[in-house]
């Protein structure tokens, strides 16, 4: 029987601190207090690949400096914190 991958957390690393505070689904700045908000609202099976997919939206399109919001598949539902006045 294959052993089961089940993660006991989400990496909080500059991207994914980024992108999430924009997307309204953390308040907080702290990695450990941002983790304790994702997976909240994430569930558990997909917190690998939510790391992964949010790493990846905040490198190609949620840039730190000019979030690319006219071409970003969220801009509909994003309250885009802390990124108004980049864009
Ligand atoms: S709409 Fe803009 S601020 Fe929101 S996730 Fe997309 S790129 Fe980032």
């Amino acid at each position: 029987m294959p052993l089961e991958r089940i993660p006991t957390g989400m990496v909080v690393d500059t991207h994914i601190k980024r992108v999430t505070f924009r997307l309204g689904l953390t308040r907080e700045t702290n990695p450990v207090k941002v983790e304790r908000d994702l997976v909240k609202v994430i569930p558990q099976k997909e917190w690998v690949f939510a790391g992964h997919a949010i790493v990846w939206h905040g490198r190609r399109i949620c840039h730190a400096r000019k979030p690319d919001c006219d071409h970003c598949v969220l801009e509909d539902i994003c309250p885009k914190h802390d990124a108004k006045e980049k864009k």
